[in-house]
């Protein structure tokens, strides 16, 4: 529409993450029965985890004050004081990092945090110079593929594609192919990857950190379901920060996405410079995250928490997934699961589909099985004929038994229907 500037013509008019929310907000407000929602980064409702909810919610609720102050205050745009002292100290005390409150801000959500982070770093510069944020291993998380106020500001790596047994494979960083040059602003990553669960390796992660060091520009890691909360993480894997890192996190993967709390950690200029967007932005972040989580995170129960319950229970569901996936699909078919590192999903490769994975995407919902189409998540990339960034799908594996297991029967059935096409 003409009515919109050059901001509005890239924010106003759509994206895969407003499709993508969409689809799964809908559905969670709405869906009937037969909706099967294996779309959208939904956290499973643990039941644990919720009787903790509702016991902080009672002690906020019980104690002199605390409701009102939660409700009726602002907090300043940094985040909570109390909260982000509670949290300098959890990282001081679980990794050895050497950081303050000073360090940290809070922010509504990590994709908030994004949104800030790319367009504070990249984009045009006084100077006249353009520069990018660079995505060493796409599939990438598609949250971050709008996020430009200005031009385009992805350049994004394939990646090595290991082939594991029949039916399993794994993304490495093409380190032969990944350049860094006076255009690249940040080097970022999410580990846990949505949308593969892959996992970077600690190797993968110390080359890319001393890239970025010795280029001067910082590594940005998205930990939205990384150590120490909510630690959806099933492989051996480092958490890591420096003063060149910035890492972020997220209350929501933990069980909280609607309060919308991310948090920022980064040296003193950038924490402050998140800062200084939230306030502009927002003036101030949503208490009510802060408000609940911060004795849980003075008291290291959200370690216990992520360690003991969140940890395992996804572990399993992973697993099942993966089982059902194998069951549902005729070992004929050349399909492939990434293996499951991490994050929430399965993401699930066939080579030589002889349709495009946005048609298996409207096939599906039409039978009322929601997933993401796997083309959303290769943003950045030059090559248009590169055939596997239309093969591919991602399925969220944390709802209940029947919604999974009904929903991957049906995926088998509509991938087996698309290669009997050829
Ligand atoms: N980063 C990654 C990799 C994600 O998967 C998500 C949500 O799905 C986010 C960031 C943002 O989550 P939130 O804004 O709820 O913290």
């Amino acid at each position: 529409s003409e009515q919109f500037s050059n901001f509005g013509q890239r924010l106003c008019g759509g994206s895969g993450i407003e499709e993508l929310m969409d689809d799964l907000g809908t559905a969670m407000a709405l869906g009937g029965p037969d909706t099967k929602m294996l779309g959208g980064g939904q956290p499973a409702h643990i039941p644990e985890v919720n009787a903790l909810w509702r016991r902080r919610m009672q002690e906020i609720m019980g104690s002199d004050g605390a409701f009102e102050k939660m409700l009726s205050n602002y907090d300043p745009p940094r985040g909570n004081p109390h909260f982000l002292e509670a949290l300098a100290n959890l990282f001081r005390e679980s990794f050895g990092w050497d950081i303050s409150a000073k360090n940290i801000a809070v922010t509504s959500g990590g994709q908030t945090a994004f949104f800030f982070l790319f367009n504070a770093l990249a984009g045009a510069f006084q100077d006249g110079r353009r520069k990018k944020i660079l995505l060493p291993l796409v599939p990438e998380y598609i949250g971050y593929a709008n996020q430009s106020v200005g031009e385009d500001i992805f350049r994004a790596v394939k990646p090595c594609i290991e082939k594991l047994g029949e039916h399993d494979f794994k993304y490495r960083v093409d380190f032969d192919h990944l350049k860094v040059d006076d255009d690249v602003a940040a080097i970022c990553v999410s580990r846990p990857t949505n949308p593969t669960g892959n996992v970077l390796t600690d190797n993968e992660i110390a080359k890319l950190a001393e890239l970025a060091k010795t280029n001067g520009i910082p590594l940005i890691i998205d930990n939205a379901y990384g150590a120490p909360f909510p630690n959806i993480i099933f492989t051996e894997a480092e958490p890591v920060w420096d003063e060149n890192i910035v890492l972020t996190l997220s209350l929501s993967k933990i069980g909280l996405p609607g309060t919308r709390t991310g948090i920022v950690v980064a040296n003193e200029e950038v924490a402050a410079a998140v800062a200084s967007m939230s306030a502009i932005v927002g003036l101030a972040n949503g208490n009510v995250g802060q408000a609940l989580m911060e004795p849980l995170v003075r008291s290291g129960e959200i370690l216990s928490l992520s360690n003991e319950v969140v940890r395992p229970y996804y572990i399993d569901k992973s697993k099942a997934a993966r089982q059902w996936v194998a069951e549902a699909f005729d070992d004929a078919l050349p399909y492939r699961v990434h293996l499951s590192e991490g994050a929430l999903f399965l993401w699930l490769w066939f080579e030589g589909l002889p349709i495009s994975s946005r048609e298996l995407y409207e096939r599906l919902k039409a039978r009322g099985v929601l997933i993401v189409s796997g083309h959303y998540f290769f943003f950045g990339l030059d090559d248009s004929d590169w055939q596997h960034r239309n093969e591919c799908i991602r399925m969220t594996y944390t709802m209940d038994e029947a919604t999974v297991k009904g929903g991957i029967e049906i995926i088998a059935e509509e991938v087996a229907r698309a290669y009997s096409e050829a």
